[in-house]
């Protein structure tokens, strides 16, 4: 290995609602050096003691990591000001509430930039570096799975404000006729209360991958799920979704029909209102895509929060507001 590549190597850590993976490299494919996960569980110390043991002894073997990106489910404490930076705030998620992810690492890792964002803000990032976003300033990512989140950018900046996106808990609208409540513990019926895996396991009473392709719960899901997509239309005017997480695979229904299927609905929902190529039956199938990088969208885009924020910065050490390690670009 090159002097010029062992200098890139950098440290990745995906924090999903089902698993934690931990990476090191300096992108996708031949670029991805080493992997590994670990269940999420409900203890995150243990979890958080793996991952930098992990990390550790890939040092060893690899050389020193030149910084670290962690992309995590949320809420997220963004703040670089805050006290509580660098926290998983109000999760339902069991034992996870109130946790501390990055001290855990900056303490293992002292003086190394950490990047740290959403999972859909990383993956976003990762998207647009090397898969479906690539020359696209303004597209959506969008995950599915254990929850339901969005993240992406505008304008080339990754979506922040007063705290991040929260996509998956916007309101949907009703389908007449449904009176299921939903399984979000905040909101019951949004649309993550109405479309992750966990609500398709409720609606059913079996979970999504064994679900028949004519179950009546796919078509409402198909349904709701493109609802979300037109909200988001709307208000975004992105170039492009990108509809990673498991639930797009869609089981026994088979991606490319979930997709057949939800850009039909979107289409049907939108009505002709919105005027673009992008938005015609033709147009759809660039404009509602899978994620280019697969199953390794996440991880990638931790990678890619590293790179940023080695470029944009020393590493925060201390409650001091130092230089950016989070914005990109
Ligand atoms: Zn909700």
């Amino acid at each position: 290995m090159s002097v010029a590549r062992q200098e890139s190597i950098v440290g990745a850590v995906e924090a999903g609602g089902t698993k934690f993976v931990c990476a090191i490299g300096s992108g996708p494919g031949a670029q991805l050096l080493d992997r590994a996960q670990f269940p999420t569980g409900d203890d995150p110390a243990g979890v958080l003691r793996n991952v930098t043991a992990w990390l550790q002894e890939r040092q060893a073997e690899h050389g020193a990591l030149t910084a670290l990106g962690v992309a995590s489910f949320g809420p997220l404490d963004l703040d670089e000001s805050s006290p509580t930076y660098g926290f998983i705030t109000s999760t339902p998620k069991a034992g996870w509430a109130n946790t501390d992810i990055v001290g855990p690492l900056r303490a293992a890792f002292p003086g190394i930039p950490i990047g740290f964002d959403t999972d859909v803000n990383g993956a976003g990032l990762g998207e647009w570096r090397w898969g479906a976003a690539q020359g696209l300033d303004d597209f959506v990512y969008i995950t599915v799975g254990t929850g339901l989140g969005g993240g992406g950018m505008a304008r080339g900046k990754l979506l922040h404000g007063l705290v991040h996106p929260e996509m998956g808990h916007m309101g949907i609208t009703r389908i007449a006729g449904d009176d299921f409540e939903g399984v979000c513990p905040f909101h019951g019926r949004c649309w993550e209360g109405l479309c992750s895996g966990p609500a398709i396991e409720k609606r059913a009473g079996r979970p999504a991958p064994d679900l028949p392709p004519d179950h009546p719960a796919w078509d409402l899901t198909i349904q709701y799920m493109a609802y979300g997509l037109v909200n988001l239309t709307c208000v975004l005017s992105p170039r492009r979704i990108i509809l990673g997480g498991s639930v797009r695979k869609a089981g026994r229904l088979g991606e490319a029909r979930f997709f057949e299927r939800v850009r039909a609905a979107f289409r049907s929902i939108m009505a002709g209102y919105i005027v673009s190529p992008a938005l015609t039956e033709a147009g759809l199938a660039e404009f509602i895509v899978p994620p280019r990088l697969g199953d390794n969208a996440g991880v990638c885009g931790a990678i890619a929060l590293a790179q940023a924020a080695r470029k944009n910065g020393p590493a925060r050490r201390d409650g001091n507001k130092s230089k950016n390690t989070r914005k990109t670009r």
